[in-house]
């Protein structure tokens, strides 16, 4: 009889703990090793309060076995007890357990509750979610409210939401919300590439991570902040608008665990929840955006269009059979010049339009970048000479790279094009070309200038269609606006990124990265 009871004790899932009335350990089953982290040979013999009970409720625990030995156990039997038990690395779990007693012997059954009490937690969290996310004036609004219900509600010290921003090409930690007010010292990054970390593995695979110790992670970059600051399992869920990954939702726990399919779900419908939000929220804002878009394409009509046509008609009304033949050059060449505005501007628009729709299609094809680039300079020289601009070219003898050399040439002709008319008299461009030194398999590609430059806090707008930065409209440069987009479109359609640097001084400089294979 009695080896069967302890073969039951060896298997069943409840931690079984039995103790002397005076609190030493004498029995400690495998459910109890894995429960509390201590090991059988550890816990014999030991204080059960010590080994198992929170400090600050020893005394309590202690109290409890005295009434229990002294025979007034009160209700503390044969019930179910609710606790808060200590494990050995430090961490608390909730328990549940039953005691019995026979002769001096007080005997626990425990069972750890974490994961039940999570999911009815959870539900809480959710209805906070909701509610949140209905009360929120604005994204970031709700991004705060849900990672601040996700932190107070769940116990989680640690919880972001990111979101990719295809502007910066980059992830960026819209809310973070840190309940105990640890010191993230190196681990509250407010951006990260697309391919890092736990944010980063989640937008590019679009579905939930779990890492049970962050702290041990090897492909983690913020693997040594999280060691220091105590934070080890990270669990990721994506944000989805359709099928189409906006982000991810993350939280970080204070502990090493193994992956909880429960949670994951959980998280996983929270996460569900925002991408909604965010879907509705951006439906709102396209469509402020297109009658915004309309009006500024009606007032581009009016202006950009009408301003060459009037003076190509002026212009026409002037030429008689009078003129002296240099006049009528100068006239001819004006109204010549005129219509190469229209005739850009008309390209621009068809190109953006065909590039949206799909129906422009990208030729690849083995090219030299290198080449290309000194051939757009070549064409960019005569309108620099006659502004006394230096153009430097930094170029590899060679640099081969698969891609449309038909679109990559518009691009280099927009983006050296650009320098050359935002670029005052006596001012330097500079184009460089490279393998990118930290991306092997991608070319980076510079082109700088000391011109007028472009304000930092309107960069993010600079790829919008029709958006012209308050430098050009102030020193009344001629423009629609559309190159920069026709640009970034031909530059994504080789999977490939374009970026205003961040660069201190005048002047402005894009950097362009395409991959190699196209
Ligand atoms: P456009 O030059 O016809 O206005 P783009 O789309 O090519 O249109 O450029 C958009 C805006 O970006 C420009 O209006 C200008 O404000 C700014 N910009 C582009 N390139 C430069 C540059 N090299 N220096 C300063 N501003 C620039």
């Amino acid at each position: 009889m009695k080896d069967h009871s302890a073969a039951v004790l060896a298997v069943i899932s409840e931690a079984y703990v039995a103790a002397t009335v005076e609190g030493r350990v004498v029995q400690w089953n495998p459910a109890a090793e894995a429960t509390f982290g201590w090991s059988r040979e550890q816990a014999i013999g030991g204080d059960v309060a010590r080994l198992i009970i929170p400090e600050r409720h020893r005394d309590m625990y202690r109290e409890a076995l005295r009434r229990i030995a002294g025979g007034d156990p009160g209700r503390l039997l044969e019930r179910r007890l609710q606790f808060t038990a200590l494990h050995r690395d430090g961490h608390e779990l909730p328990v549940e357990t039953t005691l019995t007693v026979t002769g001096e012997i007080v005997h626990a059954l425990a069972r750890d509750v974490s994961a039940t009490l999570r999911g009815s937690r959870f539900t809480v969290v959710e209805a906070a979610v909701l509610r949140g996310l209905a009360e929120a004036t604005s994204s970031d609004d709700a991004a705060v409210r849900v990672v601040g219900a996700l932190g107070v509600r769940m116990g989680w010290p640690v919880s972001e939401l990111w979101l990719f921003d295809a502007d910066r090409q980059m992830m960026t930690c819209i809310a973070r919300h840190n309940r105990a007010g640890r010191d993230l010292t190196g681990f509250a990054l407010a951006e990260m590439e697309p391919h890092a970390g736990l944010p980063g593995a989640v937008y590019r695979d679009g579905r939930a991570h779990w890492i049970p110790d962050v702290a041990a992670a090897p492909s983690s970059p913020r693997r040594r902040a999280a060691a220091r600051i105590g934070l080890r399992a990270a669990v990721g869920a994506p944000i989805r608008s359709g099928s189409q990954v906006l982000g991810a939702l993350c939280v970080f726990g204070d502990r090493a665990e193994p992956s909880d399919a429960t949670l994951i779900s959980l998280l996983s419908g929270l996460a569900a929840h925002v991408g909604q939000y965010l879907e509705r929220r951006r439906a709102e804002e396209l469509a402020i955006d297109l009658a915004r878009t309309k009006d500024e394409f009606l007032t581009m009509v009016t202006h950009e269009l009408r301003n060459p046509l009037a003076v190509i008609l002026g212009t026409v009304a002037l030429l008689d059979d009078d003129l002296e033949p240099a006049e009528r050059h100068d006239h001819l060449r004006i109204i010549g010049s005129s219509a190469e505005r229209l005739s850009t501007m008309a390209d621009d628009l068809l190109d953006l339009a065909r590039l949206e729709s799909g129906s422009l299609e990208i030729h690849p094809a083995d090219l030299d970048l290198a080449g290309l680039l000194h051939d757009s300079i070549a064409t960019a020289r005569i309108a620099a000479g006659t502004k006394d601009l230096t153009v430097r070219a930094d170029l590899p003898f060679r640099l081969p790279l698969c891609g449309d050399p038909d679109r990559l040439r518009q691009v280099a002709d927009n983006l050296i094009g650009n320098a050359v008319k935002y670029t005052p008299e006596g001012g330097t461009i500079t184009v460089t070309a490279a393998a990118d030194a930290a991306r092997p398999g991608w070319v980076s590609w510079t082109v700088a200038d000391t011109g007028i430059g472009i304000p930092a806090g309107e960069r993010s707008r600079l790829f919008r269609r029709f958006y012209r930065a308050s430098t050009a409209v102030a020193a009344k440069i001629p423009g629609t606006g559309l190159g920069l987009v026709v640009t970034r479109t031909i530059i994504e359609r080789h999977h490939g990124t374009i970026a205003v640097a961040d660069t201190a001084g005048p002047g402005t400089t894009f950097v362009v990265r395409l991959p190699r294979s196209g």
